[in-house]
């Protein structure tokens, strides 16, 4: 693992028989987590009131670990651990923070987040059959194959009016702050002052929202303190060894499923969340990953000069995570996306594309928003969107009539309507002076809902026209 260690270990108790008896009972329960702990480190260190964890390296307080009632609640912390760093929420949470909001209309507060993740956690650890440490958080309301942004979503929405300022942090759980040690970069800046912060990101000041504002870490919202990974090196440095740890851990992952089927044990037991952490039962969304990256990165490239709306290092952050960060908002001024509505246009991978769009309209947050031209061969209808929601929510008008993708652009022309990348979502079945049209075009991308017959791919070469296939998810 190549993340820095956030604090020296001032203890050890790998052998001790407390532990070596928390390991057993880890081992029993779920394999796969204990393959990921092997995979890393605990660091055994009073710096941490409780346990914590970056999302690469597991800290735990020994008085805390002693102290607890029993080995099946040690195992309990063990799990709960590593379970964040299956999930990987540390980057998440980390990508999320510099890129200052959740969603269009919904800031992103690191508190929320942090509860929502243990909500997700401890559900699962429930359900195979931990010992649960008092305290923690767990609520009927919440399952483990839950989505940890679902959750959160569904917490913001019940949160009172949050201050924009010292949200009454460091009481729930009822565990103090620490006094000393601080891995985020707007803390008290003795340790991390002109470092950037992180897997692969470098500018962006934190939000206010992350941390209480007097330089303690974030407060825990169950038990445990959430810290967030840090790289040395240059920005390409730091998201090669990001990359790395990624895969490092799924690899660990993995090797937990091969050993549980090893013994015989069923592994469609494992919740789906923590499946997905490995690489074994993610092919699809692989390639999924590939199109919606090049896509990300399409639009990253739009930029002319100075105004490119994010990097490419964000992009490959956005392939493994799936947050874009960009780099500066409001710096878009509008997406437009000609949609083909001929009727031999397939619906999946539309909806897919759509949902990508929507991530990406979240990300840039176009300041005149995206603007959807259905077109078979005219324009039928123009629909605009000025958050993914409304972009979402848009219903599709019925399919048919010729194909004329050009008519698309005349709109543009005749309405005065100026658009930073234009889009075309279609089926390549062109016309030849539709995809001249379209070749002449600047600052054009084709989306196809298949890849391109052989007819469709010389068209797309002669004319020089980028273009990136999406796959239904
Ligand atoms: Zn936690």
């Amino acid at each position: 693992m190549k993340a820095k260690k956030l604090y020296a270990a001032t203890h050890d108790l790998t052998n001790s028989r407390k532990h070596v008896a928390a390991m057993i009972i880890l081992n029993a329960k779920t394999p796969v987590h204990y393959t990921t702990l092997l995979a890393t480190e605990i660091i055994w260190t009073t710096a941490i009131p409780t346990g914590a964890t970056d999302g690469v390296w597991v800290y735990i307080n020994p008085e805390f670990y002693r102290g607890l009632a029993t080995d099946g609640q040690r195992a309990f912390l063990l799990a709960h651990e590593v379970s964040h760093i299956i999930l990987r929420h540390p980057q998440r949470s980390l990508a999320y923070q510099k890129r200052g909001f959740f969603r269009h209309g919904m800031r992103f507060v690191h508190r929320i987040y942090n509860s929502a993740a243990d909500y997700v956690i401890d559900a699962d650890l429930v359900a195979m059959g931990f010992e649960m440490i008092p305290e923690c958080l767990y609520s009927d309301k919440y399952q483990r194959d839950d989505v940890v942004d679902a959750v959160y979503a569904d917490i913001y929405k019940d949160q009172p009016e949050e201050p924009e300022h010292g949200e009454p942090e460091g009481e729930e759980g009822g565990f103090p702050s620490p006094e000393s040690g601080n891995s985020q970069p707007n803390g008290d800046g003795e340790e991390t002052e002109g470092e950037p912060n992180g897997a692969g990101t470098q500018s962006g000041e934190p939000t206010d929202n992350m941390s209480s504002g007097e330089g303690d870490l974030p407060a825990p919202a169950g038990h445990d303190y959430h810290l967030t990974p840090e790289y040395e090196g240059d920005a390409d440095e730091q998201a090669d060894a990001a990359a790395q740890d990624e895969h490092d851990i799924s690899e660990a992952i993995d090797r937990g499923l091969d050993q549980m089927e090893a013994e015989g044990k069923d592994t469609s037991k494992v919740s789906d969340n923590v499946r997905d952490g490995g690489n074994r039962y993610r092919s699809d969304k692989q390639s999924n990953v590939a199109w919606n990256a090049e896509l990300a990165d399409r639009v990253s490239r739009v930029g002319r000069g100075e105004r490119t709306s994010f990097s490419r290092i964000k992009v490959r952050q956005y392939a493994t995570i799936g947050v874009i960060s960009p780099e500066t908002l409001g710096e878009f001024t509008r997406l437009t996306v000609i949609s083909d509505i001929s009727s031999s246009v397939r619906d999946e991978p539309f909806k897919a594309y759509l949902n990508e769009l929507a991530a990406i309209q979240d990300a840039v947050n176009p300041i005149e928003g995206v603007t959807i031209l259905w077109t078979n061969h005219q324009v039928e209808r123009a629909d605009e969107a000025y958050s993914s929601d409304e972009l979402l929510n848009i219903e599709m008008p019925w399919k048919g009539g010729g194909t004329r993708m050009y008519a698309g652009l005349d709109w543009l022309d005749q309405n005065g309507v100026e658009s930073d990348l234009i889009m075309v979502f279609t089926d390549g079945e062109l016309y030849g002076n539709d995809w001249t049209r379209l070749g002449a075009q600047d600052d054009l991308l084709v989306v196809l809902d298949r890849e391109p017959d052989l007819y469709t791919q010389r068209e797309l070469v002669s004319h020089d026209i980028d273009y990136i296939v999406a796959e239904a998810a």
